[in-house]
């Protein structure tokens, strides 16, 4: 049912977007990359499925640069059936020493992105006559930890913007829902683990504990390939009626 749809998967350069990414490839998606570093080695691996593999650079803070994306997928894909809104930034800091700057772009890259995309995304969809718009919010769309207030109000927003545009879309054939994953070791949290290890001064793995301990009680992370796995199940025929949800894969983080 998915074969020869097109996919953009925002900041899927690495972590749980790659994951994302890889798994839509896996069931003949046409997959247009995005995100910063290496983009060959991704593009390599999604081609490698079988699939058509685009890239572009854009930074997702930049509404040009959307624009530019947009258009990019418009014109070597022609549209985009699935849009993923996964790109995504992280600041630890107690809300008086929080930078200003990195809220200004906490907010632009974990929330106004996915408005910028969807609005774009949205009219061609409807033309068409089906879409998917997954939004990757967190656990921390739904609950809040201390030293995260711009990321907590950007995944609560992003919340916020799925149940409202799942709203408007009800009655058509475009789905929209968020996932809400809790800890995934990927390049993202790795840095929470570093930043934990040497407050505590223990080592890597006595971090990770501590940090899964504290939150989720499976004491498992949540792996890339479990949310690609939701991802292409959102997008099934069987998930035509989820709308506007916000689903947690979070190893009973929000069950507490
Ligand atoms: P990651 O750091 O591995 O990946 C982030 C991706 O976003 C990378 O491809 C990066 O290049 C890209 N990116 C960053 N800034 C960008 C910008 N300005 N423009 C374009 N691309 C940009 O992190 P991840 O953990 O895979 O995070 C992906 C999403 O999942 C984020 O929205 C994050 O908030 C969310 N999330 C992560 C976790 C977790 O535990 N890792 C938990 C819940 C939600």
């Amino acid at each position: 049912m998915l074969k020869g749809k097109t996919a953009l998967v925002t900041g899927s350069t690495s972590g749980i977007g790659l994951g994302m990414a890889l798994a839509l490839a896996r069931e003949g998606v046409n997959i247009v990359l995005n995100g910063f570093g290496d983009a060959e080695g991704p593009q390599a691996e999604v081609a490698a499925l079988g699939v058509k593999a685009g890239y572009h650079g854009a930074d997702m803070s930049r509404p040009d640069d959307i624009a530019a994306l947009m258009a990019y997928a418009e014109r070597e894909f022609g549209g985009i059936d699935i849009l993923v809104n996964n790109a995504g930034i992280q600041h630890v800091a107690p809300v008086q020493d929080f930078p200003a700057e990195r809220w200004d772009a906490i907010i632009a890259i974990n929330l106004s992105s996915a408005f910028h995309t969807t609005r774009l995304a949205l009219p061609g969809m409807l033309a068409k006559g089906w879409g998917r718009i997954i939004n990757v919010a967190s656990v921390h769309g739904l609950v809040a930890s201390a030293q995260k207030s711009a990321y907590v109000a950007a995944k609560h927003g992003l919340v916020g913007f799925t149940k409202a545009v799942a709203l408007e879309t009800a009655t058509s054939p475009v789905t929209v829902n968020a996932i809400c994953p809790g800890w995934v070791l990927t390049p993202l949290v790795q840095k929470q683990v570093d930043a934990r290890a040497a407050a505590d001064g223990v080592d890597n793995a006595e971090a990770k504990r501590r940090l899964l301990a504290e939150k989720q009680p499976s004491l498992q992370f949540t792996t890339p390939e479990q949310l690609g796995a939701l991802a292409v199940f959102l997008c099934s025929e069987a998930a035509s009626n989820v709308r506007g949800q916000a689903w947690s894969l979070d190893g009973g983080w929000t069950a507490q």
